[in-house]
């Protein structure tokens, strides 16, 4: 770093001033690439809490389709066993067989009547099931879609910060370049908490946290010919006369004006003369009181 021994202490002062803008602006970016992919979560929630409510729906279907399987089975034994108990009857030939025929046909009758019944309910419930499930599914494909296009946009929207993010890079390096790295790590860390990381000092003034500094400090910092930090704010000040000087003609206008008011007085006579003229004063009542 041969460099850092060469450059005029002013030039490390005003890459230093340029610096802050590049830092500034890349903290600030990098800051919003962390932030921007959170702005999906929301819906990226949102689309997992469905899914989740859709495969719970979707296991009540599939338990329903094999109850609905199971009753059709059972439906499908009582009925063949009520037709086979019909077909029996061809073949009897006393009463007491046909009495245990009929009864067995008769029970064989109302358990296909039940399971009918049961498999109709069962049925249309079904039915119900899989029109929920079918809104579940538009509804998560288009919130799929929804959640993607963002997604995409996102993705561009951070790779355009990216690339802004490296051209500052660019600038940050040559900026550093031929100032010790040491002060570059502190200055970085000043502009990461407070956005300015270089001030003037005017007067005995810090600009960046107002604190008057100690006056043997204060001088040295106007030989600007070493970098110096604030004691208060940690800041990296500069002596700038212009600054200065645009301070003390502020001051010495307003030393003009309040000349100027003494000045501009009408009659030449002091306000005081004027007021006895007024007609009533305190005074003159506790003089009419007396009398
Ligand atoms: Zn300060």
């Amino acid at each position: 770093m041969q460099k850092t021994d060469e450059m005029p202490m002013t030039e490390q002062l005003e890459r230093l001033k340029e610096l802050q803008d590049v830092l500034a602006e890349k903290y600030e970016l990098e800051a919003k690439v962390e932030e921007l992919p959170k702005s999906l979560d929301g819906s990226t929630e949102s689309l997992d809490r469905y899914k989740k409510e859709y495969i719970q729906k979707n296991a009540e279907y599939e338990e329903k389709k094999a109850q609905v399987a199971q009753l059709k089975e059972e439906l499908e034994e009582a009925q063949k066993k009520r037709e086979e108990g019909e077909k029996g009857m061809d073949a009897i030939s006393t009463h007491r067989e046909y009495e245990i025929l009929q009864k067995q046909i008769d029970e064989a009758q109302s358990i296909e009547d039940e399971k009918r019944k049961e498999l109709q309910k069962e049925e249309k419930s079904l039915e119900e099931l899989n029109d929920i499930l079918k809104g579940h599914e538009a509804f998560i494909s288009s919130t799929e879609k929804d959640v993607n296009e963002q997604r995409e946009n996102l993705d561009k929207e951070v790779s355009d910060l990216n690339k802004r993010l490296e051209a500052l890079t660019k600038k940050e390096n040559e900026k550093s370049e031929g100032i010790n790295p040491e002060i570059i790590m502190k200055f970085q860390r000043i502009i990461r908490r407070n956005t300015k990381g270089i001030v003037a000092v005017a007067g005995n003034v810090c600009d960046g946290c107002h604190m008057v500094l100690p006056a043997q400090f204060a001088n040295e910092v106007r030989h600007n010919d070493q970098i110096r930090f604030c004691p208060y704010c940690s800041r990296i000040l500069f002596y700038d006369e212009s600054i200065v000087s645009k301070v003390y003609s502020l001051q010495s206008d307003e030393l003009v004006e309040d000349t100027d008011e003494d000045l501009i007085d009408g009659d030449g006579f002091g306000d005081e003369i004027d007021d006895m003229g007024d007609g009533d004063s305190p005074d003159t009542s506790s003089m009419d009181f007396e009398n």
